[in-house]
Order: C-alpha cells, then sequence, then structure tokens
C-alpha cells in the first residue's frame, strides 16, 4: 500500500480496496446463496436504511444514558415492540443487547441471583436438552452453575419431559426449553416444562432466539405453532435475536422478562472507585449505539406488516424445500415448526454432499453429529425470505449433487480416524495428519475428515482439540 496523504501512512482508498478485495473473496450474505449465518430479506432499501442509521450512531456509546438520552427511547420502543410479540404485558420489561450469547447469559446470571437471594447455601443447576444452544453451557460455566444436560426424543428431537422431571430438584435455578432449537428447528414442550417449572417453582426460560421474529408470524399465517411465549404461565424470561430474523445488522438482541422486579437481577452497579457511578444494565459498558439504532430504524421500516409478509415468504420457500428434500431420497429430521430444517441420510455422507454444493455456490452447514451421543451427521438450512426465489435452483443442484456424491462416495479410511484418535497427546501429529498449517486455507477433503472426526470422538477429546487446533493454528 502506498503512503497517502492523510495522517496515517497509507491512502484511504487503498485500504478501502484492500478489503473489498478481501470481502470478494468470501460468501456475499445479501447474496441468497447462504443457508446459514445470513437473515436476507432481498430489499436493498432495507440494508441502506440500516446501514444509515448505524453509521449516525456508530460513535455513541451506550454506556452513559444521561449524556445520550434518545438511546433510552430507541431501547425502550425496540424492547417494547419484541415485548408485545411475545405475548408480553405492562409488567414485562428487558433490555438490547449485544446478540443471542449475551441476551442468554444475562438471563442465566439474573436467574442465578435470584435463587442465590432464596437459597444462599445451594450451588445452582440449570437443566438443558441437548438441543439447547451452547450458550447456556457457557453462561454456566462463566457463572459457576451446574449443567444438567436431558436427552431429548431422537424421532421428535424435544426435550424428554419425563427426564426434566427427573433432574428437577431443590437445586435447579433455571429449565430451559428453546422455540424453537437450532439445530433442528423444532419448538420444545414449552407448556410441559411451563407445567414442571410451576409445580416445582423453578424459572423458565424459553430461548426464542432465532423463532422470536418467526413463530408468531407463523402462527398468524395459520401455521399450528404450539405455545411458547409470555402466553404460558411459567415463562419467566425469554431471549430474542435482532440480528436474526429481526434482519437488522449483527451485534442486536433483546433479553424480556416477564416482570421488572425479575430483571433487576441482570444489573450491575459499583460506586466504590474515584471514577464514575456506574450502573451497567448488561455485561458490557462502552459500546456503539450502531445496532441499537439500526434495529430501531428496522423495526420502523419493517413493523408487524412487513415481518408478516417476509415470514410468508419464508413459509412458502420452506414447505418447497421440505418437499424437494424428500424427493431426492434424504430424510427430514423432526417435524420443524419454524424456518429452519435440517437433514441427514442413512445413504450418502451429508457433508460430502455439502461440498458438492459449495461447488455450486451454495453454503449449507454441516452438522456432524456424534455417535456417542446418538446425534445423525445432519446438513442445517436457516430459510430467509430471499430463498423463496431461489428454491428451484437450489433443489436442481441438489439433485445433481446427492447423484454425484452417490456415484463418487469419498472414502474416509479407518487408518486415518485411528491415528487422529490415537494422537491424544500430540497437536503437532494432528496437525501433520490433517495437512493443517497457518498458512494454507483447509482443503475440503481436511474438513471431511475433521468432520468425521468430530462425529467419531468422544466429545470431551473433540472440545481439546478444537481449542488447541483454533489456539495454535488459526489465531
Ligand atoms: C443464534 C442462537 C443463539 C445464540 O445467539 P448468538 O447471537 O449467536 O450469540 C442462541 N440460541 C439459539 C436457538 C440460536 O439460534
Amino acid at each position: 500500500m502506498s503512503a497517502g496523504s492523510g495522517l496515517g501512512s497509507s491512502n484511504p482508498k487503498d485500504i478501502v480496496d484492500f478489503l473489498v478485495k478481501l470481502s470478494r473473496e468470501e460468501p456475499v450474505p445479501s447474496s441468497g446463496m447462504m443457508f446459514t449465518h445470513s437473515y436476507e430479506t432481498g430489499d436493498p432499501v432495507l440494508r441502506d436504511l440500516a446501514r444509515r442509521a448505524f453509521e449516525l450512531y456508530m460513535d455513541k456509546t451506550m454506556l452513559d444514558f444521561t449524556v445520550y438520552p434518545s438511546l433510552v427511547k430507541l431501547e425502550r420502543d425496540v424492547v417494547s415492540f419484541v415485548a408485545r410479540l411475545m405475548g408480553g404485558g405492562e409488567s414485562t420489561a428487558g433490555t438490547f443487547t449485544y446478540g443471542g450469547t449475551e441476551s442468554i447469559i444475562l438471563a442465566v446470571k439474573a436467574a442465578r441471583d435470584f435463587f442465590k437471594s432464596r437459597n444462599p447455601d445451594l450451588v445452582p443447576e440449570i437443566i438443558l436438552p441437548y438441543t439447547a444452544h451452547p450458550a447456556f453451557v457457557k453462561a454456566a460455566v462463566y457463572l459457576g452453575l451446574k449443567p444438567v444436560l436431558v436427552p431429548v426424543n431422537l424421532e421428535s428431537f424435544k426435550v424428554d419431559l419425563n427426564a426434566v422431571q427427573e433432574r428437577v430438584s431443590r437445586r435447579t435455578a433455571m429449565i430451559v426449553g428453546s422455540a424453537p432449537n437450532y439445530p433442528v428447528g423444532v419448538v420444545d414442550d414449552i407448556r410441559g416444562l411451563s407445567d414442571i417449572a410451576l409445580d416445582r417453582n423453578v424459572w423458565l426460560h424459553v430461548d426464542a432466539c432465532i423463532g422470536g421474529f418467526v413463530l408468531p408470524f407463523f402462527k398468524d399465517l395459520g401455521e399450528p405453532i404450539p405455545d411458547f411465549n409470555f402466553k404460558v404461565d411459567g415463562v419467566y424470561s425469554i431471549s430474542v435475536d435482532l440480528h436474526k430474523y429481526g434482519y437488522t445488522p449483527k451485534g442486536a438482541s433483546v433479553i424480556l422478562y416477564r416482570d421488572r422486579s425479575l430483571r433487576k437481577y441482570q444489573f450491575f452497579a459499583y460506586s466504590r472507585w474515584p471514577g464514575y457511578p456506574l450502573v451497567n444494565t448488561v455485561t458490557l459498558s462502552t459500546r456503539s449505539a450502531g445496532p441499537l439504532a439500526a434495529s430501531w430504524a428496522v423495526i420502523k421500516y419493517l413493523g408487524y406488516d412487513g415481518y408478516l409478509k417476509l415470514s410468508s415468504k419464508i413459509l412458502n420457500a420452506k414447505k418447497r424445500l421440505v418437499e424437494g428434500i424428500k424427493a431426492v431420497g434424504l430424510k427430514i429430521l423432526g417435524s420443524p415448526e419454524s424456518s429452519i430444517i435440517a437433514f441427514t441420510s442413512e445413504e450418502i455422507s451429508v457433508a460430502q454432499l455439502s461440498l458438492s454444493m459449495k461447488r455450486r455456490g451454495w453454503i449449507i452447514q454441516v452438522q456432524p453429529g456424534s455417535i456417542h451421543l446418538g446425534f445423525p451427521q445432519s446438513i442445517h438450512l436457516t430459510v430467509s425470505p430471499i430463498h423463496e426465489g431461489l428454491v428451484d435452483a437450489f433443489l436442481r443442484d441438489l439433485r445433481e449433487s446427492v447423484e454425484e456424491v452417490r456415484s463418487n462416495p469419498f472414502k474416509i479410511s479407518v487408518e486415518d480416524l485411528v491415528k487422529v484418535a490415537g494422537i491424544r497427546a500430540s497437536l503437532s501429529e494432528l496437525v501433520e495428519k490433517l495437512g493443517l498449517s497457518r498458512e494454507v486455507i483447509v482443503e475440503d477433503e481436511t474438513l471431511l475428515l475433521i468432520s468425521e472426526a468430530i462425529r467419531m470422538l468422544p466429545p470431551d477429546f473433540v472440545e481439546t482439540m478444537l481449542v488447541e487446533v483454533v489456539n495454535e493454528i488459526v489465531f
């Protein structure tokens, strides 16, 4: 990069050109070619509006609302829109956060401190279906709760209520249900969980991170959506992401509580230092108000009717995708009520299928599964409104890819796997075996091997391996 006329050593144009070049080499979130990580309406006006609102507020911090009082208004408006969507009433309270993980950490903290205020001497436990998002386990690890994992039915992928009933105890600080879960898109029996929670006087959290902006609209479009929100009496808190089906820029979510008296357990205040009196409503302090302003703008722009229209596009795409996926001989997991589809195959490697689709430009997500936990290898599809116009092209490529994989199955050598499994102590051997290096982007065949290793090896070993590889090689 050449020296420019500004303060730094590089010319801004060169810097931007360089970023444009880097960015062009990657999948494009707005393209509609991605069935994971992207939630795309296909509406350029929306994208532009979000960008302008973001830019207006990006230099303002959410740390101190006394300096920027408009942030209080924006946050109240956003939270109350989501609260209404979740069947909340006068007493419902919440906060804007930077993502689903943060919403979940805050809900777990609130539930822990609520529990501790009544049971100061017990180590709190959190009951989690195996399909719950890992953010709950992370929150438990961060905050000193014991995760108690309970099985799900491997046909329906809904949490096993009897197992919850058996594990709930006086140490239980929270029970979690998903609406829907991320891997398969199935909604847990929230009424069933609520009955248990009310009976045992335990906090029930509903994770509607991915479903919060879809399920209410699907219901209004006539789909049979089970009850999952504050209309169910035992539900104390709900997490809803804006940066998924709220179609806002990344860094936006909401955590809601049935009652303001529960929300206070999430806050943190401190006045024993020589600096400013600190009151944090969330985990971070200094943070850009850009995501909040953009979220406010997008919600204003779409409103209930806009989200309803976008949901009907998703529903249309989803129904055609489910039929098309079945028609090529793949098996849909569970009966997903929402906007997520997961499928598997007993005949071909769906991980290999994902590579075949990738060569055709489609990004679909491999879920490796685990022989130890009984989870199948599967493909996850997050369906967006933009996909409505791309279903036929997608299914045509899927058909071709299935044929391709059928006629040329990738053989994973047992020897390779044994070597991976046998080198617990030696990262360098693993690196060598997988052909990984800091310089080289992981090759497709290596991804297949890694995926297969994750499926075959014990989860604790896989977790250690993932940390080592990312720590040593990626960053
Ligand atoms: C995305 C998601 C989360 C976590 O949200 P992040 O925004 O990625 O931190 C939690 N639960 C479910 C069901 C999700 O889909």
